[in-house]
Protein backbone atom coordinates (compact mmCIF):
# COMPACT_ATOMS: atom_id res chain seq x y z
CA UNK A 1 0.00 0.00 0.00
CA UNK A 2 1.48 3.32 -0.63
CA UNK A 3 1.62 6.09 2.10
CA UNK A 4 0.44 9.62 1.31
CA UNK A 5 3.88 10.84 2.67
CA UNK A 6 5.22 8.91 -0.57
CA UNK A 7 2.71 11.30 -2.63
CA UNK A 8 3.44 14.79 -0.96
CA UNK A 9 6.43 16.42 -0.49
CA UNK A 10 6.74 17.64 2.58
CA UNK A 11 9.28 20.80 3.72
CA UNK A 12 9.86 21.76 6.67
CA UNK A 13 11.65 25.05 8.01
CA UNK A 14 14.99 23.96 10.12
CA UNK A 15 16.36 26.32 12.39
CA UNK A 16 19.96 24.63 12.14
CA UNK A 17 19.76 25.98 8.50
CA UNK A 18 17.41 28.78 8.37
CA UNK A 19 16.30 27.24 5.24
CA UNK A 20 13.23 25.17 4.54
CA UNK A 21 14.03 21.40 3.61
CA UNK A 22 12.64 18.47 2.10
CA UNK A 23 11.77 16.66 5.24
CA UNK A 24 13.50 12.64 5.24
CA UNK A 25 12.88 10.94 7.96
CA UNK A 26 16.22 8.64 9.02
CA UNK A 27 14.07 5.41 8.92
CA UNK A 28 11.28 5.89 6.20
CA UNK A 29 7.71 5.32 7.12
CA UNK A 30 8.89 6.25 10.63
CA UNK A 31 8.95 9.60 12.38
CA UNK A 32 10.90 10.38 16.16
CA UNK A 33 9.94 13.86 17.22
CA UNK A 34 10.89 15.50 20.74
CA UNK A 35 9.47 18.71 21.92
CA UNK A 36 9.69 20.72 25.55
CA UNK A 37 7.11 20.08 27.60
CA UNK A 38 6.55 22.48 30.58
CA UNK A 39 8.09 23.03 33.94
CA UNK A 40 5.02 22.73 35.85
CA UNK A 41 5.09 25.06 38.88
CA UNK A 42 1.91 27.50 37.45
CA UNK A 43 -1.27 27.22 35.53
CA UNK A 44 -0.17 26.70 31.81
CA UNK A 45 0.48 29.82 29.70
CA UNK A 46 -1.40 30.89 26.49
CA UNK A 47 2.28 31.43 24.65
CA UNK A 48 3.03 28.01 25.83
CA UNK A 49 -0.12 26.40 24.84
CA UNK A 50 0.41 27.91 21.38
CA UNK A 51 3.57 26.05 20.84
CA UNK A 52 2.13 22.80 22.08
CA UNK A 53 -0.64 23.35 19.50
CA UNK A 54 1.84 24.45 16.45
CA UNK A 55 3.46 21.12 17.32
CA UNK A 56 -0.05 19.23 17.77
CA UNK A 57 -1.15 20.12 14.28
CA UNK A 58 2.58 19.17 12.95
CA UNK A 59 2.01 15.46 14.86
CA UNK A 60 -1.29 15.46 13.48
CA UNK A 61 -0.50 16.21 10.13
CA UNK A 62 2.48 13.87 9.87
CA UNK A 63 0.44 10.90 11.10
CA UNK A 64 -1.92 11.72 8.54
CA UNK A 65 0.53 11.42 5.99
CA UNK A 66 0.80 7.70 7.19
CA UNK A 67 4.19 8.10 9.06
CA UNK A 68 4.16 6.02 12.39
CA UNK A 69 5.25 8.82 14.66
CA UNK A 70 6.75 8.80 18.06
CA UNK A 71 6.16 11.86 19.63
CA UNK A 72 7.93 12.25 23.27
CA UNK A 73 6.55 15.66 25.22
CA UNK A 74 8.55 15.87 28.67
CA UNK A 75 7.29 17.23 32.12
CA UNK A 76 9.95 19.08 33.41
CA UNK A 77 9.60 18.69 37.28
CA UNK A 78 12.47 19.34 38.50
CA UNK A 79 16.15 21.03 37.53
CA UNK A 80 14.72 24.29 36.35
CA UNK A 81 16.26 26.75 38.37
CA UNK A 82 14.65 30.61 38.03
CA UNK A 83 17.67 32.29 35.66
CA UNK A 84 19.69 30.65 33.28
CA UNK A 85 23.47 31.62 35.04
CA UNK A 86 22.74 28.55 37.10
CA UNK A 87 23.16 30.01 40.63
CA UNK A 88 18.73 30.90 40.96
CA UNK A 89 16.34 28.56 42.94
CA UNK A 90 14.80 25.56 41.52
CA UNK A 91 11.11 27.04 40.22
CA UNK A 92 9.17 24.32 41.88
CA UNK A 93 11.02 24.34 45.08
CA UNK A 94 10.39 28.06 45.23
CA UNK A 95 6.28 27.77 44.75
CA UNK A 96 6.79 25.05 47.10
CA UNK A 97 8.17 27.05 49.87
CA UNK A 98 5.59 29.79 49.14
CA UNK A 99 2.20 27.44 49.37
CA UNK A 100 3.83 25.48 52.10
CA UNK A 101 3.49 22.69 49.69
CA UNK A 102 5.69 19.33 49.08
CA UNK A 103 7.39 20.08 45.87
CA UNK A 104 5.61 17.09 44.13
CA UNK A 105 2.10 18.12 45.07
CA UNK A 106 3.01 21.71 43.49
CA UNK A 107 4.11 18.97 40.17
CA UNK A 108 0.96 17.34 40.66
CA UNK A 109 -1.36 20.48 40.81
CA UNK A 110 0.00 21.93 37.68
CA UNK A 111 0.63 18.81 35.55
CA UNK A 112 -2.84 18.53 36.05
CA UNK A 113 -3.68 21.80 34.63
CA UNK A 114 -1.77 21.31 31.81
CA UNK A 115 -3.20 18.08 30.78
CA UNK A 116 -6.83 19.67 31.15
CA UNK A 117 -5.88 22.90 29.29
CA UNK A 118 -4.78 21.01 26.28
CA UNK A 119 -7.43 18.25 26.16
CA UNK A 120 -9.54 21.68 26.18
CA UNK A 121 -8.05 22.57 23.19
CA UNK A 122 -8.55 18.82 21.84
CA UNK A 123 -4.60 18.20 21.51
CA UNK A 124 -3.68 14.81 20.93
CA UNK A 125 -1.32 12.74 23.99
CA UNK A 126 2.37 12.46 23.00
CA UNK A 127 3.43 8.78 22.77
CA UNK A 128 5.81 9.10 25.70
CA UNK A 129 5.76 11.56 28.14
CA UNK A 130 8.51 11.15 30.47
CA UNK A 131 9.37 13.12 33.58
CA UNK A 132 12.80 14.72 34.94
CA UNK A 133 12.34 13.27 38.01
CA UNK A 134 12.11 9.67 36.41
CA UNK A 135 15.24 10.33 34.84
CA UNK A 136 17.76 10.64 37.17
CA UNK A 137 20.19 7.46 36.28
CA UNK A 138 20.07 8.36 32.72
CA UNK A 139 21.10 11.47 33.33
CA UNK A 140 24.13 10.87 35.73
CA UNK A 141 24.71 8.52 33.07
CA UNK A 142 25.16 11.17 30.34
CA UNK A 143 27.24 13.24 32.45
CA UNK A 144 29.84 10.44 33.64
CA UNK A 145 30.51 9.89 29.52
CA UNK A 146 30.60 13.81 29.13
CA UNK A 147 33.31 14.10 31.69
CA UNK A 148 34.98 10.78 29.96
CA UNK A 149 35.31 12.69 26.97
CA UNK A 150 36.43 15.59 28.84
CA UNK A 151 33.96 18.42 27.98
CA UNK A 152 32.83 18.59 31.96
CA UNK A 153 34.45 19.01 34.87
CA UNK A 154 33.71 18.78 38.87
CA UNK A 155 33.97 21.01 41.08
CA UNK A 156 33.03 20.95 44.86
CA UNK A 157 29.72 18.56 44.10
CA UNK A 158 28.82 20.38 41.11
CA UNK A 159 29.48 19.41 37.54
CA UNK A 160 30.11 22.31 34.56
CA UNK A 161 29.92 21.38 31.11
CA UNK A 162 33.47 23.34 29.33
CA UNK A 163 32.20 24.95 26.45
CA UNK A 164 35.20 27.03 25.50
CA UNK A 165 36.99 22.93 25.43
CA UNK A 166 33.78 21.68 23.64
CA UNK A 167 33.65 24.55 20.71
CA UNK A 168 37.51 23.97 19.75
CA UNK A 169 36.65 21.24 18.11
CA UNK A 170 32.66 21.67 17.54
CA UNK A 171 30.59 24.31 16.94
CA UNK A 172 28.33 26.13 19.66
CA UNK A 173 25.86 28.50 19.02
CA UNK A 174 25.22 26.78 15.40
CA UNK A 175 21.59 26.68 16.38
CA UNK A 176 20.93 29.85 17.84
CA UNK A 177 23.40 31.86 15.11
CA UNK A 178 26.11 32.93 17.95
CA UNK A 179 29.61 32.82 17.96
CA UNK A 180 31.66 32.23 21.25
CA UNK A 181 33.99 35.19 20.90
CA UNK A 182 30.95 37.36 20.79
CA UNK A 183 29.63 36.07 23.50
CA UNK A 184 32.99 35.79 25.86
CA UNK A 185 33.20 39.45 24.69
CA UNK A 186 29.46 40.63 26.09
CA UNK A 187 29.45 38.91 29.41
CA UNK A 188 31.11 40.16 32.58
CA UNK A 189 34.07 38.73 34.60
CA UNK A 190 33.52 35.03 36.95
CA UNK A 191 33.68 36.48 40.70
CA UNK A 192 35.84 34.49 42.86
CA UNK A 193 33.78 32.50 44.64
CA UNK A 194 32.04 31.09 41.56
CA UNK A 195 33.05 27.82 40.53
CA UNK A 196 32.67 27.85 36.33
CA UNK A 197 35.94 27.96 34.37
CA UNK A 198 34.10 30.30 32.43
CA UNK A 199 30.94 32.07 32.18
CA UNK A 200 29.77 30.51 29.24
CA UNK A 201 29.86 27.09 30.74
CA UNK A 202 26.25 25.72 32.39
CA UNK A 203 25.29 23.07 34.75
CA UNK A 204 25.00 19.45 34.48
CA UNK A 205 24.71 19.12 37.87
CA UNK A 206 24.17 20.98 40.63
CA UNK A 207 25.53 20.17 44.67
CA UNK A 208 22.50 20.48 46.88
CA UNK A 209 22.79 22.82 50.00
CA UNK A 210 21.15 21.32 53.34
CA UNK A 211 17.89 23.97 52.77
CA UNK A 212 17.68 22.43 49.24
CA UNK A 213 14.37 19.41 49.06
CA UNK A 214 14.61 17.88 45.56
CA UNK A 215 18.04 16.10 46.38
CA UNK A 216 19.57 12.89 44.51
CA UNK A 217 22.54 11.06 45.14
CA UNK A 218 25.26 10.94 42.68
CA UNK A 219 29.15 10.06 42.07
CA UNK A 220 29.70 14.23 42.62
CA UNK A 221 27.25 13.84 46.42
CA UNK A 222 23.76 14.90 47.00
CA UNK A 223 22.19 17.04 44.12
CA UNK A 224 20.20 17.58 41.32
CA UNK A 225 20.59 17.49 37.12
CA UNK A 226 20.87 20.83 35.74
CA UNK A 227 17.99 22.02 33.42
CA UNK A 228 19.40 21.26 29.64
CA UNK A 229 20.46 18.08 30.53
CA UNK A 230 16.58 16.09 31.03
CA UNK A 231 16.36 16.61 27.27
CA UNK A 232 19.38 15.32 26.01
CA UNK A 233 18.88 11.75 28.45
CA UNK A 234 15.08 11.60 27.25
CA UNK A 235 15.21 11.79 23.94
CA UNK A 236 18.23 9.49 23.42
CA UNK A 237 16.40 7.17 25.46
CA UNK A 238 13.16 6.76 24.09
CA UNK A 239 14.47 8.51 20.34
CA UNK A 240 18.05 7.21 19.86
CA UNK A 241 21.64 9.02 19.38
CA UNK A 242 19.81 10.76 16.42
CA UNK A 243 16.12 11.58 15.73
CA UNK A 244 14.41 13.20 13.17
CA UNK A 245 12.45 16.23 14.55
CA UNK A 246 13.15 18.40 17.64
CA UNK A 247 10.43 21.68 18.69
CA UNK A 248 9.92 24.15 20.99
CA UNK A 249 9.32 27.87 21.58
CA UNK A 250 11.45 29.99 19.94
CA UNK A 251 12.72 31.47 23.44
CA UNK A 252 14.05 28.05 23.75
CA UNK A 253 16.70 28.08 21.16
CA UNK A 254 19.03 29.55 22.73
CA UNK A 255 20.92 28.60 25.77
CA UNK A 256 18.29 25.45 26.35
CA UNK A 257 18.61 23.81 22.48
CA UNK A 258 22.21 25.06 21.89
CA UNK A 259 22.85 23.18 25.27
CA UNK A 260 21.23 19.94 24.12
CA UNK A 261 23.31 19.95 20.82
CA UNK A 262 26.11 20.38 22.98
CA UNK A 263 25.77 17.91 25.58
CA UNK A 264 24.54 14.95 22.76
CA UNK A 265 27.97 16.06 20.53
CA UNK A 266 29.97 15.73 23.44
CA UNK A 267 29.23 12.01 24.62
CA UNK A 268 27.93 11.24 20.81
CA UNK A 269 29.65 10.91 17.50
CA UNK A 270 26.63 12.56 15.64
CA UNK A 271 24.90 15.62 15.97
CA UNK A 272 21.43 14.72 17.92
CA UNK A 273 18.53 16.66 15.62
CA UNK A 274 18.10 16.25 12.11
CA UNK A 275 15.13 18.92 11.83
CA UNK A 276 15.09 21.87 14.42
CA UNK A 277 11.74 23.39 14.84
CA UNK A 278 10.35 26.48 16.54
CA UNK A 279 7.14 27.83 16.99
CA UNK A 280 7.00 31.75 17.55
CA UNK A 281 5.42 33.74 20.43
CA UNK A 282 2.31 34.85 20.83
CA UNK A 283 1.79 38.54 22.14
CA UNK A 284 -1.24 40.67 23.48
CA UNK A 285 -2.96 43.55 21.99
CA UNK A 286 0.73 44.24 20.67
CA UNK A 287 2.85 43.43 23.65
CA UNK A 288 4.75 41.18 24.76
CA UNK A 289 2.84 38.86 27.59
CA UNK A 290 3.59 39.51 31.22
CA UNK A 291 2.55 38.26 34.57
CA UNK A 292 4.55 41.69 35.90
CA UNK A 293 2.66 44.01 33.49
CA UNK A 294 -0.43 42.30 33.69
CA UNK A 295 -0.37 42.46 30.19
CA UNK A 296 -1.20 38.48 30.60
CA UNK A 297 -3.97 36.28 30.07
CA UNK A 298 -4.78 32.62 31.25
CA UNK A 299 -6.67 29.81 29.24
CA UNK A 300 -9.44 29.44 31.94
CA UNK A 301 -9.53 33.18 31.66
CA UNK A 302 -10.78 33.14 28.24
CA UNK A 303 -13.34 30.51 28.23
CA UNK A 304 -15.20 31.97 30.79
CA UNK A 305 -15.13 35.37 29.75
CA UNK A 306 -13.74 36.52 33.48
CA UNK A 307 -11.06 39.26 32.90
CA UNK A 308 -10.60 42.80 31.53
CA UNK A 309 -9.45 41.89 28.36
CA UNK A 310 -12.03 40.87 26.23
CA UNK A 311 -15.45 41.63 25.87
CA UNK A 312 -17.34 37.99 25.93
CA UNK A 313 -15.81 34.53 26.40
CA UNK A 314 -14.74 32.50 23.67
CA UNK A 315 -14.36 28.63 23.16
CA UNK A 316 -11.48 26.56 23.08
CA UNK A 317 -12.32 25.80 19.61
CA UNK A 318 -12.62 29.27 18.35
CA UNK A 319 -8.76 29.89 20.45
CA UNK A 320 -7.64 27.07 18.61
CA UNK A 321 -9.16 28.07 14.90
CA UNK A 322 -7.20 31.69 15.83
CA UNK A 323 -4.09 29.79 16.67
CA UNK A 324 -4.33 28.31 13.45
CA UNK A 325 -5.03 31.15 11.18
CA UNK A 326 -1.36 31.76 11.52
CA UNK A 327 1.84 29.99 10.25
CA UNK A 328 3.05 28.67 13.46
CA UNK A 329 6.97 30.33 12.87
CA UNK A 330 5.03 33.96 12.84
CA UNK A 331 4.58 36.33 16.01
CA UNK A 332 0.40 35.87 16.20
CA UNK A 333 -0.79 38.90 18.11
CA UNK A 334 -4.03 37.84 20.24
CA UNK A 335 -6.91 40.79 20.81
CA UNK A 336 -10.90 41.20 20.85
CA UNK A 337 -11.08 42.43 17.36
CA UNK A 338 -9.09 39.03 16.27
CA UNK A 339 -10.78 36.29 18.21
CA UNK A 340 -13.89 38.12 17.15
CA UNK A 341 -13.53 37.64 13.38
CA UNK A 342 -11.74 34.14 14.50
CA UNK A 343 -14.95 33.16 15.64
CA UNK A 344 -17.18 34.37 12.76
CA UNK A 345 -14.75 32.59 10.42
CA UNK A 346 -15.18 29.54 12.55
CA UNK A 347 -18.62 29.29 12.63
CA UNK A 348 -18.59 30.34 8.88
CA UNK A 349 -16.37 27.20 8.38
CA UNK A 350 -18.88 24.96 10.39
CA UNK A 351 -21.78 26.17 8.87
CA UNK A 352 -20.52 25.24 5.29
CA UNK A 353 -19.79 21.95 6.68
CA UNK A 354 -23.20 20.82 8.00
CA UNK A 355 -25.14 22.37 4.72
CA UNK A 356 -22.40 20.06 2.65
CA UNK A 357 -24.55 16.91 4.42
CA UNK A 358 -27.99 18.30 2.64
CA UNK A 359 -26.45 19.25 -0.59
CA UNK A 360 -28.35 18.44 -3.52
CA UNK A 361 -26.13 16.49 -6.04
CA UNK A 362 -26.25 16.25 -9.81
CA UNK A 363 -24.65 14.99 -13.35
CA UNK A 364 -22.49 17.56 -13.66
CA UNK A 365 -20.13 19.27 -11.32
CA UNK A 366 -18.45 22.91 -11.77
CA UNK A 367 -16.04 22.22 -8.74
CA UNK A 368 -12.59 20.89 -9.39
CA UNK A 369 -12.89 18.84 -6.29
CA UNK A 370 -9.00 17.29 -7.32
CA UNK A 371 -7.16 19.67 -7.75
CA UNK A 372 -8.32 21.76 -4.59
CA UNK A 373 -7.91 18.68 -2.82
CA UNK A 374 -4.12 18.93 -3.75
CA UNK A 375 -3.97 22.87 -3.07
CA UNK A 376 -4.91 21.76 0.22
CA UNK A 377 -1.87 19.12 0.51
CA UNK A 378 0.71 21.70 -0.93
CA UNK A 379 -0.41 24.06 1.65
CA UNK A 380 0.42 21.99 4.15
CA UNK A 381 3.74 20.63 2.71
CA UNK A 382 4.92 24.00 2.66
CA UNK A 383 5.92 24.41 6.16
CA UNK A 384 2.74 23.10 7.39
CA UNK A 385 1.20 26.45 6.04
CA UNK A 386 -2.38 26.51 8.24
CA UNK A 387 -3.52 30.00 7.36
CA UNK A 388 -3.09 28.87 3.34
CA UNK A 389 -4.59 25.65 3.89
CA UNK A 390 -7.58 27.95 5.82
CA UNK A 391 -7.94 30.16 3.24
CA UNK A 392 -8.35 26.97 0.63
CA UNK A 393 -11.14 25.69 3.07
CA UNK A 394 -12.93 28.81 2.71
CA UNK A 395 -12.84 28.49 -0.93
CA UNK A 396 -14.54 25.18 -0.45
CA UNK A 397 -17.32 26.88 1.93
CA UNK A 398 -18.08 29.63 -0.57
CA UNK A 399 -18.20 26.95 -3.60
CA UNK A 400 -20.89 24.84 -0.92
CA UNK A 401 -22.59 28.06 -0.54
CA UNK A 402 -23.03 28.92 -4.84
CA UNK A 403 -24.41 24.93 -4.96
CA UNK A 404 -26.69 25.69 -1.95
CA UNK A 405 -28.14 28.75 -3.49
CA UNK A 406 -28.69 26.96 -7.11
CA UNK A 407 -25.82 28.80 -8.92
CA UNK A 408 -23.55 25.75 -9.13
CA UNK A 409 -23.53 22.24 -9.21
CA UNK A 410 -21.49 18.96 -7.67
CA UNK A 411 -21.74 14.96 -8.17
CA UNK A 412 -22.45 12.97 -5.71
CA UNK A 413 -19.11 11.42 -6.29
CA UNK A 414 -17.04 15.03 -5.71
CA UNK A 415 -19.73 15.70 -2.92
CA UNK A 416 -18.27 12.68 -1.39
CA UNK A 417 -14.89 13.60 -1.86
CA UNK A 418 -15.45 17.10 -0.67
CA UNK A 419 -16.98 15.82 2.37
CA UNK A 420 -13.87 13.21 3.11
CA UNK A 421 -11.28 15.89 1.88
CA UNK A 422 -12.72 18.77 4.22
CA UNK A 423 -13.53 16.76 7.62
CA UNK A 424 -10.07 15.05 7.28
CA UNK A 425 -8.48 19.01 7.37
CA UNK A 426 -11.28 20.44 9.61
CA UNK A 427 -10.72 17.70 12.53
CA UNK A 428 -7.75 15.41 11.81
CA UNK A 429 -5.32 18.19 10.99
CA UNK A 430 -6.56 21.56 12.38
CA UNK A 431 -7.92 19.06 15.17
CA UNK A 432 -10.95 21.49 15.54
CA UNK A 433 -13.75 20.50 17.02
CA UNK A 434 -17.44 21.07 15.84
CA UNK A 435 -19.60 23.97 18.20
CA UNK A 436 -21.50 22.72 21.17
CA UNK A 437 -23.54 24.90 23.22
CA UNK A 438 -22.94 27.44 25.32
CA UNK A 439 -19.53 26.95 27.39
CA UNK A 440 -19.02 23.76 25.77
CA UNK A 441 -22.23 21.83 27.07
CA UNK A 442 -24.49 20.09 24.79
CA UNK A 443 -27.87 21.44 23.46
CA UNK A 444 -29.19 19.00 25.68
CA UNK A 445 -27.24 19.42 28.41
CA UNK A 446 -27.86 23.24 27.95
CA UNK A 447 -31.47 23.05 28.25
CA UNK A 448 -31.73 21.01 30.97
CA UNK A 449 -29.46 23.46 32.77
CA UNK A 450 -31.34 26.35 31.33
CA UNK A 451 -34.53 24.79 33.10
CA UNK A 452 -32.60 24.38 36.43
CA UNK A 453 -31.68 28.05 36.47
CA UNK A 454 -35.28 29.14 36.09
CA UNK A 455 -35.98 26.93 38.60
CA UNK A 456 -33.24 28.13 40.94
CA UNK A 457 -34.29 31.63 39.80
CA UNK A 458 -37.88 31.05 40.60
CA UNK A 459 -37.24 29.81 44.32
CA UNK A 460 -34.88 33.12 45.42
CA UNK A 461 -38.17 35.05 43.72
CA UNK A 462 -39.91 33.20 46.25
CA UNK A 463 -37.60 33.51 48.83
CA UNK A 464 -37.54 29.76 49.06
CA UNK A 465 -33.44 30.04 49.99
CA UNK A 466 -32.99 26.10 50.64
CA UNK A 467 -34.38 25.35 47.21
CA UNK A 468 -32.06 27.70 45.19
CA UNK A 469 -28.77 27.23 47.55
CA UNK A 470 -29.35 23.30 47.14
CA UNK A 471 -29.57 24.13 43.06
CA UNK A 472 -26.19 26.04 43.09
CA UNK A 473 -24.62 23.83 45.57
CA UNK A 474 -25.11 20.30 43.55
CA UNK A 475 -24.65 22.20 40.38
CA UNK A 476 -21.04 23.35 41.71
CA UNK A 477 -20.33 19.60 43.23
CA UNK A 478 -20.58 18.38 39.63
CA UNK A 479 -17.82 21.33 38.32
CA UNK A 480 -20.95 23.63 37.25
CA UNK A 481 -20.52 27.60 37.84
CA UNK A 482 -23.13 29.51 37.97
CA UNK A 483 -22.70 33.08 37.54
CA UNK A 484 -25.41 35.90 38.61
CA UNK A 485 -25.35 39.68 36.48
CA UNK A 486 -27.78 41.97 35.63
CA UNK A 487 -28.33 40.41 32.04
CA UNK A 488 -29.22 37.43 34.05
CA UNK A 489 -27.48 33.85 34.90
CA UNK A 490 -24.64 32.37 33.45
CA UNK A 491 -22.88 28.86 33.81
CA UNK A 492 -19.67 27.39 33.05
CA UNK A 493 -18.87 24.07 33.10
CA UNK A 494 -15.40 22.86 34.70
ZN1 LIG B 1 14.06 20.79 26.51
Amino acid sequence: MTQLFQQQQLKVTNSLSGKKEVFVPLKEGYVGMYVCGPTVYSNVHLGNCRTFMSFDMIFRYLKHLGYKVRYVRNITDAGHLENDADDGEDKIAKKAKLEQLEPMEVVQRYTVDFHETLQKFNLLPPSIEPTATGHIIEQIEIIQKIIAQGYAYEKNGSVYFDVIKFNASHDYGKLSGRKLEDMIASTRELTAQEEKKNPQDFALWKKAEPQHIMRWPSPWGDGFPGWHLECTAMSTKYLGEQFDIHGGGMDLKFPHHECEIAQAEACNTTSPVNYWLHANMLTLNGKKMSKSTGNNIYPAEIFSGENTILSKPFSPSVVRFFMMQAHYTSILDLSDSALQASEKGYHKLMEGLKSLDSLDTSNTSDFDVATWKQQCYTAMNDDFNTPVLIAHLFEAVRQINLINDGKATITQEHKQELQDTLSTFVFLVLGLTAPSGENGASETLEGVLRLLIDLRNKARVNKDFVTSDKIRDELIAMGIQLKDSKEGTTFTIN
